[in-house]
């Protein structure tokens, strides 16, 4: 199986050589735009635009690179290896691919379940141990408890050489994109200011980088989507534990 048929080519898209540096990227991609932007009356695609628009995305993101390279390299090794039993993998493949849609994930990444990411302080089962009551701290809480992580990711055995992605669903303050805050009057945002919401802290990880029972600190200015969205916490601490093939807790 070629590179390219289940798992989506960000190199050939843009005619570059894996490892291409920036400039290079964005080169290509400026070349590639002029002929598929769908303002181009002749040779304009919007369906080719935004596959060279996602290509020349991922490979400028530090991050989504880091871990595109990596399943880049694990999957040229991978479909050496399986040559033999080719059409079984396509079919693996592409079955994996439809699942990961929903997620808009890239077919590389298996998600983890929203039942696997498990935030660590459960009102209920703090009130229940008598620690909501008024006085008690956080930090006592963590004292009573033992627990003194914010959310535990749990990985099954069998995933744990994968590419893994978590969505942490995580408070967030966003700042009224009207007034930016300064507008008691304001229309928009009824004077408050700024709108609680929600949005999910991606997480991926990378097999062999980590093992069971780590804790993963991570500052939350960080990760902000935009400049005008805030994190209610500024610090998370994530568990990432393997549930054996017999756990009930699933
Ligand atoms: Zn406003």
């Amino acid at each position: 199986m070629k590179i390219g048929e289940s798992f989506p080519d960000y190199y050939q898209c843009l005619s570059l050589e894996f490892g291409a540096n920036y400039d290079k990227i964005k080169e290509h991609f400026r070349q590639l735009a002029k002929v598929y932007h769908p303002d181009n009356p002749i040779t304009g695609s919007k369906i080719h635009f935004q596959k060279i628009l996602k290509a020349y995305q991922i490979l400028t993101s530090e991050r989504d690179r880091g871990i595109y390279d990596y399943a880049y390299t694990n999957f040229l090794e991978n479909s050496a290896r399986n040559n033999i039993s080719q059409s079984r993998s396509i079919k693996t493949e592409s079955s994996n691919t439809e699942k990961s849609k929903n997620h808009r994930s890239e077919s590389y990444l298996k998600m983890i379940p929203p039942s696997r990411v498990v935030f660590a302080h459960n009102v209920t089962e703090y009130a229940k141990k008598g620690l909501m009551r008024k006085g008690y701290r956080m930090k006592d809480r963590t004292k009573w408890t033992g627990i003194d992580y914010d959310v535990e990711i749990k990985v099954l055995e069998s995933e744990t050489k994968e590419i893994l992605r978590a969505n942490i669903p995580l408070t967030v303050r966003i700042l009224c994109p009207d007034c930016y805050g300064s507008d008691i009057h304001c229309s928009a945002c009824g004077g408050g200011g700024s709108y609680k919401s929600f949005r999910n802290l991606c997480v991926d990880l990378i097999p062999n980088r980590w093992k069971n029972g780590q804790t993963i600190d991570l500052e939350l200015s960080k990760y902000r989507p935009d400049k005008l969205t805030y994190f209610k916490k500024k610090k998370i601490k994530i568990r990432l534990s393997v549930l054996s093939v017999d756990s009930k807790s699933l």
